[in-house]
């Protein structure tokens, strides 16, 4: 079996793996980087490809597949939820970057046709490889895949160990595998104990609320926007919480299959109080009492978040607290790093209460080493999504302390299993 990195590889970002066995070719993922330009994997001919198997429904693992329909249609594997939720980060990708990109909606639908719905621990055969989705834990729908041929290779997409509010973690039981593709994203820390953290963000939510002020929670869309409603809700929060732009139509796909989302009454019952923003002019109603507004883009980037933040920048009672890792550069990382925030061209000091909760849907470093000491047999393990370093640092760790063979790729490098 070979498998080749396309893209993701000392990055996070364009994941893409191609896997070839006899005559079988299977495409992981394939990704677009979000830079000011989206940036797409090493290029494979769609005629070539018998399948393409996509973990989870974010760009930067689905952003590049419509590419490979524009003059083909191979199939493609999903589970229902991360079939819907695509949908929705596509269309939107569509909209807002089109004019840098090589496919339309037309490519998009065609991807969509060509979908075949499956569900975890069923296997189905791609011409001589045998593929099974495994939970992993990091938003609903998300899944590992199980390759086999004659070796087994695990690819964990972005995995998640531990239990958050919706979800109960991954299904680490992978078996034996003589292979692990493993993500990064983490390899260099570990995250703050959850319990804690939680416990912290809905203080500081009541402490603003109960000042007469207004907290704006910056999230994405697809995942951690339910997510920060559900840890409201399980906490006791009793005042307002809005909720704004796709979030709303993801939280939709959330509650209208429960077999995605482990503690479905708890969403259920978030879902059911949370107020939704209706369209532009809702947004003066969730700016006119105090409570928390959840709202994309997760980094300020754009999207409803922006027009919030705009707001409530002069306010000293309010506060915008971010609940991811911000990449540098992006307007998030300058409100935290020099509390400035960039709208319309223009920057700006904030004087409201700006601060960072570090929820992570993504192992972190002990999450990184139990799950490789878990898979026993693994000889090889290739360590990606992340930032060099991480990469590196996952790599040689396995190479010291479980005796694999262990790489950090580099984009375009082929290794056999
Ligand atoms: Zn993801
Ligand atoms: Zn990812």
């Amino acid at each position: 079996m070979e498998v080749t990195f396309l893209g993701g590889a000392r990055e996070v970002g364009r994941s893409a793996v191609l896997v070839r066995y006899k005559n079988t070719q299977v495409l992981l993922d394939y990704g677009v980087m979000l830079n000011d330009h989206p940036e797409f994997p090493m290029h494979v001919e769609p005629r070539k490809i018998d399948a393409i198997l996509l973990t989870h429904s974010h760009l930067d693992h689905s952003g590049s597949i419509p590419m490979l329909y524009i003059s083909h249609t191979p199939r493609i594997y999903a589970t229902r939820m991360t079939r819907e939720t695509a949908e929705l980060l596509l269309q939107d990708f569509i909209k807002l970057s089109g004019y840098y990109l090589p496919f339309e909606r037309v490519e998009m639908e065609s991807m969509l046709r060509r979908c075949r719905e499956v569900y975890y621990r069923e296997p189905f055969k791609v011409r001589d490889l045998e593929v099974e989705f495994i939970d992993a834990g990091h938003i609903p729908g998300s899944a590992q895949i199980l390759i086999k041929g004659d070796k087994t290779l695990v690819y964990t997409g972005d995995v998640t160990t531990i239990r958050s509010k919706m979800l109960d973690g991954a299904d680490t039981q992978v078996g034996d595998a003589d292979g692990v593709i493993i993500e990064s994203t983490y390899a260099l820390e570990d995250h703050p104990e959850r319990e804690e953290l939680e416990r912290s963000f809905v203080e500081a939510c009541k402490e603003v609320v109960e000042n007469g002020g207004r907290v704006l929670v910056p999230a994405f869309s697809v995942g951690r926007a339910q997510e920060i409603m559900c840890v409201l809700h399980a906490r006791g929060f009793k005042h307002p919480i809005w909720l704004d732009g796709m979030a709303r139509r993801t939280l939709d796909h959330y509650l209208e299959d429960r077999r995605f989302v482990d503690n479905y009454d708890l969403l259920s019952k978030a879902g059911r109080r949370v107020r939704r923003v209706n369209g532009r002019r809702g947004r003066g109603a969730a700016l006119s009492e105090p409570g928390v507004i959840i709202s994309p883009a997760g980094m300020l980037k754009g999207g409803p978040a922006l027009h919030y933040a705009t707001k409530l920048a002069d306010d000293p009672r309010s506060a915008i607290f971010l609940v991811s890792f911000q990449i540098p550069g992006t307007p998030g990382a300058m409100l935290l790093e020099e509390k400035i925030l960039v709208a319309d061209g223009e920057e700006r000091k904030v004087k409201c209460r700006v601060e960072q909760f570090r929820f992570s849907g993504h192992a972190g470093r002990s999450q990184l080493h139990n799950y490789l000491r878990n898979v026993e047999t693994a000889t090889r393990i290739y360590a990606i999504h992340g930032e060099e370093q991480a990469c590196t640092a996952l790599a040689e760790w396995s190479i010291n302390e479980l005796g694999a063979e262990a790489y950090a790729p580099q984009k375009g490098q082929t290794y056999t299993i």
